[in-house]
């Protein structure tokens, strides 16, 4: 820390993102990215042209990515945000929406908690209950703005859209944001409530189910006054977040569905396949929607585990909150690598590990 540092940001505890080592080639099982490239389409749109064009500053109005979404989502261009990243429109949200606080499930998307800190944001964490189930009725007319992942992260436990309407009548003074960085995986999108309720906000991204992690770039869904207090906190900050080739690649990406649709089917599939497997392999697995599971063994820690998986190659996701040291966050990649998994963990329970 520099002694220029602003001392509002003195304690501040940034966000710890999964490890993207370099040392050698590992099954990359950690950070939730798609194990598929995108669509052909995608690949094929980001020309030498187009890389010439980056001279040229993006269009900050995103109105071809907007409109492609709005078509596929039955809404108006005007009810489309789109950013750098799904973060950054969770980041504005939390500016924009929660000047009376703000609250999300305890065991969540760890990004929350450090927005609220970032921007001195009074915040509560709402306890899961002990099956680590959301029980809809602690987030009832909170006063403040209300923001739950669904499926939630690292659980993958799903609301169903019932439930998340309730949520919805109980807070109308107040935005609910749904993160459904994993809705593809499963469950059923709330896009759909947003011309019922103007206190919904809805946020997606393409970095997991679309396979563009590395582009950048988020949307949501909501009210058109919702989407204006977004756009003016973005254009407050940089209009031009989004760069051109994402903005293309997006655009095709959101025309692919029957590709995307498919990558999703297989990685259900795997998922499915992975569940079944480490419970026979003596692992609580909770019963997740998303494209990861989470799984604690009978008899070793979590930390035990990632080690023995990351000296075979294999990296998961292990969070140090002693309410969930016992799991790992395992990433659903192809059915190929997720008997890989299944394979390495076998052997680690027999304590075939060499060393
Ligand atoms: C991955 C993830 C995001 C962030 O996605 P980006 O669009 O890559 O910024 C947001 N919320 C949750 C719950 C996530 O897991």
């Amino acid at each position: 820390m520099s002694k220029f540092l602003n001392k509002k940001y003195e304690k501040l505890e940034a966000y710890t993102p999964g490890e993207q080592p370099k040392d050698k080639k590992y099954i990359k099982l950690n950070t939730n990215e798609s194990p598929y490239p995108p669509a052909p389409n995608v690949i094929e749109a980001i020309t030498k042209g187009e890389v010439e064009d980056l001279r040229l500053y993006p269009d900050p109005e995103c109105t071809e990515l907007k409109k492609a979404l709005a078509n596929v989502f039955g809404v108006e261009k005007k009810n489309i945000f789109v950013s750098n990243g799904s973060d950054d429109i969770l980041n504005f949200a939390f500016m924009a929406f929660s000047e009376n606080g703000v609250v999300f499930p305890e065991i969540s998307y760890g990004f929350y908690k450090v927005f609220a800190e970032l921007h001195g944001i009074d915040y509560e964490a709402i306890p899961l209950q002990s099956d680590f189930s959301i029980n809809i009725e602690d987030y009832y007319n909170k006063g403040k703005m209300v923001v739950i992942a669904n499926p939630n992260a690292p659980t993958g436990l799903l609301l169903s859209l019932t439930e998340i309407e309730k949520i919805l009548k109980e807070n109308k003074e107040n935005v609910v944001l749904i993160d459904e960085a994993y809705i593809d995986f499963g469950g059923v999108s709330s896009a759909s409530l947003a011309r019922k309720y103007d206190n919904l906000l809805v946020v997606q991204t393409f970095s997991k189910s679309r396979s563009l992690a590395g582009g950048r770039l988020g949307f949501a869904i909501a009210n058109e006054k919702i989407i204006e207090d977004l756009e003016k906190i973005k254009y407050s900050t940089n209009p031009y977040s989004i760069n051109r080739l994402s903005l293309i690649a997006g655009y095709e990406a959101v025309k692919a569905l029957d590709y995307y649709n498919e990558n999703c089917d297989k990685i259900i599939k795997a998922r499915e396949y992975a569940k079944a497997e480490l419970k026979k392999l003596g692992f609580y697995v909770t019963d997740s929607f998303a494209n990861f599971v989470f799984a604690k063994h009978e008899s070793l820690s979590g930390e035990h585990i990632y080690e023995k998986l990351r000296e075979k190659g294999i990296l998961v996701r292990h969070f140090g909150n002693e309410k969930i040291c016992d799991f790992n966050r395992i990433t659903i990649g192809t059915m190929e690598e997720t008997e890989k998994l299944i394979i390495a963990l076998d052997e680690i329970l027999r304590g075939k590990v060499e060393k």
